[in-house]
């Protein structure tokens, strides 16, 4: 019916709008080298922060002892015992205990988490005060953001890693540079010549990035407008909410679920990404995972299979696009530490890039969506020598290697 050729068209302009040509994703990965470059030249020169984060040295993989960390993630807080018996044990014991946070600490400030006022603070020395009081005879020795714990862990097995990808509630990178190459750096450079950046990659824009009305109403009413906008179009947090607000649209302008609006659709952040995923993956002939997501969450019955694949097509769209700039954004930085081409006469370095996060290690679609960008994007010779490797829980181990790491300096 006419009806339905309209919720087809705004089905199709959404996925034009979507679009992701290897052209534009070169584009977004040439962008992402420019502003590393001018975010490492000055303070605010740039949106992406690359923050400096005075690890200099990643574990070498002969840390040993009792080590404790916290990991504070965007749904989790996460109190970490792990067990390091050096080169030859690796990892001898690991034990986590693990609380989830509540919404109403996720925003706002230090008592929450967008730490702004804490920034430039002596969190350690905050820290260590609060341990001391209750009575807990501990040291703080490190204080690392997940991206950068994922580097260390990742570094502890496998000494090619030389950058991190976290992909899951938010997303964020963290990469090595040469110490040398940072012009806000004025302190001595160190020893090893190396410095780790935490990019805040989330906050990356560019006008590259193909933007949708859908994701233009989500940053406006959204908590931080204006800011992480490459994450609200590849992160755990968003994807699902925007599959929601296309279908809204077919549902409000074409008809789509029937004459009325099903008022569950307006709810915003009701679709998670966790459900989307499992649409996507539905695999039964009929859709029956589909249809039942529909009925539980949107309350929504009776949907027909074209209907059903219809929503499958809006999560492929959504998931594709994100996947496929999460894999320019490696690009960049592959481009920045000059590990994307090949090399006249010398022999191709390895490169492990370590990624992170529930949304990667979940969502198997947007995985090999990622990683089949990332090969299509390269050279062959190049594609060959850089591998993406999962870092399984590498945050809280690396924090806690990074701890000991710094151990044998105090
Ligand atoms: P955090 O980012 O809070 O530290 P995780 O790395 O565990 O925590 O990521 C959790 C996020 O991963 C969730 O918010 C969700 O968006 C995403 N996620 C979890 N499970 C799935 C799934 N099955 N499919 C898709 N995404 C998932
Ligand atoms: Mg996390």
């Amino acid at each position: 019916s006419g009806k339905w050729g309209r919720a087809m068209a705004i089905l199709k302009e959404f996925e034009e709008k979507c679009g992701t040509p290897d052209g534009k994703l070169r584009q977004v990965a040439d962008a992402m080298d420019v502003e590393m470059h001018a975010g490492l030249a000055s303070e605010g020169g740039s949106k992406l922060k690359m923050l400096i984060s005075y690890v200099d040295n990643l574990p070498s993989g002969d840390e040993a002892g009792l080590f404790y960390a916290l990991d504070l993630g965007g749904t989790n807080f996460r109190v970490l015992r792990v067990h390091l018996g050096g080169k030859e044990k690796g990892v001898v014991n690991q034990e986590f205990e693990e609380v989830s946070i509540p919404p109403h600490l996720m925003v706002g400030s230090s008592e929450g988490f967008n730490i702004e006022d804490v920034v430039g603070e002596d969190v350690v020395g905050e820290l260590t005060k609060s341990m001391q009081k209750i009575g807990l005879d501990m040291r703080v020795s490190a204080l690392v953001n997940d991206t950068i714990g994922t580097l260390a862990g990742g570094r502890f097995y496998n000494q090619d890693v030389i950058a991190a990808v976290i992909l899951g509630t938010g997303t964020n990178a963290a990469y090595v540079e040469r110490a040398n190459a940072i012009p806000k750096w004025h302190g001595p450079l160190p020893k090893s010549g190396d410095m780790v950046i935490n990019m805040e990659w989330g906050n990356f824009r560019s006008s590259h990035l193909p933007l949708t009305e859908y994701d233009i109403a989500l940053d406006t009413e959204s908590l931080n407008p204006g800011e992480q906008i490459f994450e609200k179009l590849i992160s755990g947090m968003y994807l699902g909410d925007i599959v929601r607000r296309a279908l809204l649209k077919m549902a409000e302008e074409a008809d789509f679920f029937g004459d009325t609006v099903p008022p569950k659709l307006k709810v915003p952040f009701i679709l998670r990404t966790p459900d989307m995923s499992a649409m996507h993956h539905d695999t039964t002939p009929d859709l029956k995972v589909v249809g039942n997501k529909l009925k539980d969450i949107l309350e929504i019955s009776n949907t027909s299979l074209k209907m059903r694949k219809t929503v499958v097509e809006l999560c492929d769209i959504v998931a594709t696009r994100g996947a496929r700039l999460a894999a320019a954004g490696i690009l960049g930085i592959l481009k920045k530490t000059g590990r994307d081409t090949v090399k006249a006469g010398e022999k191709q370095q390895k490169t492990v890039i370590a990624l992170d996060g529930g949304l990667y290690e979940h969502y198997t679609k947007f995985r090999a969506c990622l990683e089949s960008t990332l090969n299509e994007l390269l050279e062959e010779e190049v594609a060959k020598s850089i591998v993406i490797e999962h870092s399984n829980d590498g945050s809280g181990i690396g924090a806690a290697l990074l701890a000991a790491s710094h151990s044998q300096y105090l």
